[in-house]
């Protein structure tokens, strides 16, 4: 009975994302319009509020990544994309997450936050200025390359 009281301890106190067996991918879209990037800027968890980002979000079984990042970007802007090319390397997370990011192309609606602070167009010139602190760490690394998409766009 002890034993059975700490298995069940461990297992519930493991937290949800090591105990849902969801593919580890996370979808995130460069949406670029007219020599500009999208960004977004979460609104939660508490330590990346207020940080930009490229939107997305995990990818479901059996999803392939660009419908996920299809699917993602109807849920949280509100807009129809098409998915692109990648964009840099993926990132893998502390918590074993692996963030794989794409260009994306609008079709149609207008980008809306509907589950971030703000949504902003920035220039390479926008982005070269953008203090790193104020970007979620998982996505600094794309900064970059984001400048190089921008400059040839
Ligand atoms: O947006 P969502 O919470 O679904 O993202 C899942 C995970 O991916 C979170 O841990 C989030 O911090 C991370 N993420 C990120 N950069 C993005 C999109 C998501 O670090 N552009």
């Amino acid at each position: 009975f002890v034993m059975m009281g700490w298995l069940i301890a461990t297992r519930s106190a493991r937290g949800a994302e090591e105990t849902d067996d969801r593919p580890k991918d996370v979808v995130a879209a460069a949406v670029v319009d007219a020599g500009r990037v999208l960004l977004a800027q979460r609104a939660h968890p508490v330590e990346l509020a207020g940080k930009w980002e490229l939107p997305g979000g995990r990818v479901e079984s059996g999803e392939t990544h660009a419908a996920a990042l299809v699917r993602e970007i109807r849920e949280e802007l509100g807009a129809e994309v098409e998915a692109g090319d990648a964009v840099g390397k993926p990132v893998t997370l502390p918590n074993g997450l692996v963030l794989h990011a794409y260009r994306a192309r609008l079709r149609a609606g207008t980008p809306a936050a509907l589950e971030h602070l703000d949504l902003q167009w920035f220039t390479a010139d926008d982005l070269r200025r953008l203090d790193l602190d104020d970007v979620v760490p998982a996505d600094r690394d794309w900064i970059p390359e984001l400048c190089i998409i921008l400059d040839d766009a």
